[in-house]
């Protein structure tokens, strides 16, 4: 037999300095108590807040170390670690050997500011996704000093008492207090993919030297998840000396994979760079042949190269995906995967759960029917004022004695009330003030009558079931549920004349009231109780005896204010929205007739008996899928992505996680969500509102819209450069850039105006506009006539007026003018990248104050660049006269006209 590691603690914990004993590592071998005791905690009181922080001073937080960080200093230097960066460098020296020294201090600064730009997007596209992993803190539901409270998980320390329920991710290793029918997905610690019951029973280990961990079954581990069943442990390791801290290493997150953008544009910058290699050849060779000088020529063809390949385009694009999932963040949308940003804006239909999502899952229980009469209830909220009158009167006086048709509501309940608060499901919580007004206090009565065991709530089969032991020794069991679940488990109801067998005279009249309440809008729950000989031997639904119904309560759960707006932009924007719930159809269908959901209501039973083919069919159709089961979810999911649909579905549950995993964007409730769901989901809502995906969908159009304008706005340089130089050569031009005016260009391109793009606000428009088409690659046809289009026009604007300046003010002049007009062509290209698919000189351009300021800042800078003599003697530059700048600036505009004549051209011929 092993040692035991840690020495048992002797004195008690709330008098003396407590001891903070280590890690267990032998507590799945020792009984519940005896664990307690070694971690020095009474599991019903948990920790004091004093053992507490003296714990966690000598455990330290409750987290996996993180890997170690490269510096910034490397990562500023990795910005070199580029071939043409290297060949610019070399570049630089040789030119500095010669005795070039205007153009070494050009490649130098060039070189600085270029590593310094790409290193501070980096670096601010890193800061915001940290920001955003930030947002999601890991939580865990804890017993200490006597009160159920709810921490950072990273706040654990051993001999914490941990509560969890189906759905939550273990947050520390401890050793099992409760576990009710607990079943454990441990793939990710042990890699057994199914579930694994758990129990608090200790198994005779004693023999053995070492349990492997998949048979430690009286023990939960570090992050893996309850998918059945509620649980109490007490830690007993946090950190990195829990199981899945011995394994960390191996589990240490990479890096994002690319998203389909960001392979979309490596490959199209692979082919330019290419292209722009063939033409830079090309333009080095006929340079040669014009015979002039190898120095000038390679430093040029460096030069070009630099100009001409979209080398910055990576870096803006991550800055403008992590920028743009920052200000979702902002709005209550965390996106824990970047490519989501991009199926956001293609989304084409959003399914929601209905209750939380599209309503505020403010419950407050309207009606009660019991023996066969209907109550009105009144009161709002949480708070236990109001009363219990008959339907329809406006008798305050105390109606019928209701204790026993509100019991199995209290007893067969979680949640806690009080003071107008909650703790626990909102659902159950109703149920505690409904019990409140009839005059029983739940509470009181869970102290009273404890329970033996239970069946938790489960989407899937719609209800739940408590024990509890009589003074005689009979099993008393309540259970709430849906009514039409609970009718097929009832053999009796309670009527005016007492307790009947339930007939189908009974059965009608309760599903007419079931109707009845549903079809105004409220969720529906029923109660039924039996009392049964002894105790059943398990806990399982085999045990139910037949139950007598006893009481229905109509709960009301109004819609979200903002969901019906939301609901209309969804219209305009071409979303389709499916409403999918669990709830009753008659219930589902009032609330999506007052959301204006269009369409057919359908019900899991009804899909269970529909071909995948007659789904298929129908789908576009059905506007509310009601009483599903989790796994219908997939079904939906499935069959919408088959046909094309790019599929936003919203889930809560443990069992949601699948259907979360098949869409194109999970996403998970940030405050009901369980953390199974979370983990699933590629987006995580905070506030738990429709509309909030509805924002999202339009800030993914906007985020996607705007790369496609730097996109537009940089290709377009690129090409310019490579015409310009290339034309004037064929025309047996000289260049009409030299090597220093092109990096400089280089600058602008990939600098502060790309940047003002990537974060431009969005068009009033995005969501009066279909979803664009998926499969549509982000250089369309018609994009890359444009920017061929734009390119060409700043080429043959630059050439002419160079080759008309150099016949009649001279060579040197000629080249300032000709850098001068390539530069100003920037802006007024950016205001027509910008103008992609909207229009072209509307109020919207004047937007983007960013992008003016930067524009406005270009400017300025090119007239220093001209006109002061230091910066002439490093670019080689001459001053110009106003009418020659104005010439420049007269030409430059040309591009932004062009633009203009082709959209007249294309709408004269109908085509938008
Ligand atoms: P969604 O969130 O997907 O819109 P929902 O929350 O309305 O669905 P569920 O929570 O799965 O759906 O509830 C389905 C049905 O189960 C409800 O109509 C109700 O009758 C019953 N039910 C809900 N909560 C409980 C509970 N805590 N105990 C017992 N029965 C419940």
């Amino acid at each position: 037999m092993t040692e035991p590691i840690t020495k048992p603690i002797t004195e008690p914990a709330a008098e003396t300095a407590d001891r903070a004993p280590a890690a267990e590592p032998d507590a799945y071998r020792q009984a519940p108590d005896q664990v307690a005791e070694r971690l020095g905690v009474d599991p019903g009181a948990g920790l004091s807040t004093r053992q507490v922080s003296e714990r966690a001073a000598v455990h330290g937080a409750n987290q996996l170390s993180e890997p170690a960080r490269r510096p910034q200093w490397l990562k500023f230097l990795d910005q070199f670690r580029n071939w043409l960066i290297l060949i610019l460098l070399i570049a630089a020296v040789v030119a500095g050997a010669i005795g070039d020294i205007s153009d070494a201090v050009v490649i130098t600064v060039v070189l600085l500011i270029n590593a310094t730009l790409g290193y501070w997007q980096e670096r601010r596209a890193e800061r915001s996704l940290e920001a955003l992993r930030r947002m999601l803190v890991p939580t865990a539901r804890v017993r200490r000093d006597g009160t159920e409270q709810v921490v950072e998980a990273r706040l654990l320390v051993p001999g914490d008492v941990v509560l969890l329920e189906a759905g939550d991710r273990v947050p520390a290793d401890g050793r099992l207090t409760v576990a009710e029918t607990v079943e454990v997905a441990e793939a990710a610690l042990t890699g057994e993919s199914q579930p694994v019951a758990k129990s608090v029973t200790t198994f005779d280990h004693t023999s053995i030297t070492s349990v492997p961990l998949a048979e430690r079954t009286t023990m939960l581990f570090m992050n893996t998840a309850l998918t059945r069943g509620r649980a109490e442990m007490i830690v007993t390791a946090t950190g990195m000396r829990t199981e899945l801290g011995a394994i960390a290493e191996a589990l240490r997150t990479g890096t994002e994979p690319p998203t389909p953008l960001q392979v979309q544009l490596d490959s199209l910058g692979r082919r330019l760079a290419l292209l722009s290699g063939v033409a830079v050849v090309a333009y080095a060779l006929s340079a040669l042949v014009r015979g002039e000088s190898l120095s000038d020529v390679a430093l040029q063809a460096v030069a070009l190269a630099v100009a001409a390949i979209p080398e910055g385009l990576p870096a803006v694009l991550a800055l403008t995906l992590a920028l743009g999932v920052h200000r979702m963040a902002r709005r209550g949308a965390i996106v824990k995967r970047l490519a989501s940003v991009e199926s956001l804006g293609a989304a084409t239909v959003v399914c929601s759960d209905k209750t939380g999502t599209l309503t505020l899952n403010e419950m407050t229980a309207r009606i009660l029917w019991t023996a066969g009469r209907l109550y009105d209830v009144t009161g709002e909220g949480y708070g236990t004022a109001g009363a219990i009158r008959i339907h329809g009167t406006e008798d305050a006086s105390a109606p019928d004695d209701l204790h026993d048709a509100v019991l199995p509501f209290a007893l067969c309940n979680d949640a806690h009330v009080s003071g107008g608060v909650f703790i626990g499901d909102p659902t159950e919580a109703a149920l505690v003030v409904l019990a409140a007004k009839a005059g029983v206090d739940a509470d009181w009565l869970r102290s009273e009558l404890p329970r033996a065991g239970e069946l938790p709530f489960d989407g899937a089969t719609k209800y739940m079931a408590t024990f509890h032991t009589e003074p005689d020794g009979r099993t008393r069991v309540h259970v709430k549920g849906a009514v039409d679940v609970l009718l097929d488990m009832c053999t009796d109801v309670l009527t005016e004349d007492g307790v009947r067998a339930l007939d189908e005279r009974h059965r009608d009249e309760l599903l007419a009231v079931t109707g009845q309440l549903g079809g105004s809008g409220l969720r529906v729950l029923g109660a039924a109780t039996a009392l049964m000989d002894g105790t059943p031997s398990a806990f399982t639904p085999a045990a139910l005896p037949g139950l007598t119904l006893v009481s229905v309560a109509g709960i009301a759960d109004p819609p979200r204010p903002q969901a019906r707006e939301a609901m209309a932009l969804c219209r305009t924007a071409g979303v389709a929205v499916k409403m999918i719930t669990g709830d009753h159809a008659d219930t589902a269908a009032a609330i999506a007739r007052e959301l204006y959901i269009d369409g057919d209501v359908v019900t899991g039973a009804e899909l269970d008996r529909m071909t995948e083919q007659q789904l298929a069919e129908r789908i576009d159709d059905i506007g509310v899928f009601a009483r599903v089961a989790p796994e219908h979810k997939v079904v939906i999911v499935r069959t919408l992505t088959n046909r094309g649909h790019i599929v936003a579905m919203t889930g809560d549950g443990v069992n949601d996680a699948a259907a979360l995993r098949a869409a194109h964007i999970g996403v998970a409730m940030g405050i009901t969500g369980t953390d199974v769901a979370k983990e699933a989901a590629d987006v995580v809502l905070t506030d738990d509102d429709f509309s909030t995906i509805v924002q999202a969908v339009h800030e993914g159009r906007a985020i996607y819209a705007n790369i496609v304008k730097f996109v537009r706005f940089q290709l377009s340089t690129n090409i310019g450069a490579i015409l310009t130089l290339l034309s004037a050569s064929l025309a047996g031009l000289p260049s009409p850039l030299t090597a220093a005016q092109l990096l400089w260009v280089n600058i602008i391109m990939d600098g502060p105006p790309a940047m003002a793009l990537a974060v431009d606000p969005a068009r009033d428009d995005v969501m009066r506009h279909p979803p664009r088409d998926p499969g549509e690659r982000i250089l369309n046809a018609r994009r890359l006539l444009a920017i061929g289009w734009a390119g060409a026009v700043m080429a043959l604007g630059t050439v002419t007026l160079f080759a008309i300046a150099r016949s009649h003010v001279g060579p040197d002049t000629a080249v300032t003018m000709a850098f001068t007009t390539f530069v100003l062509f920037q802006p007024f290209n950016a205001l027509s990248a910008r103008a992609d698919g909207g229009t072209l000189l509307g109020r919207h351009q004047f937007r983007n104050r960013a992008l003016w300021l930067c524009l406005a800042g270009v400017l300025v800078v090119q007239v220093a660049v001209v006109q002061l003599p230091w910066a002439q003697a490093v670019f080689g530059t001459v001053p110009l006269t106003a009418t020659q700048w104005a010439l420049c600036l007269g030409t430059a505009s040309t591009v932004l006209l062009a633009e203009l004549a082709v959209r007249t051209a294309r709408s004269a011929l109908g085509d938008r």
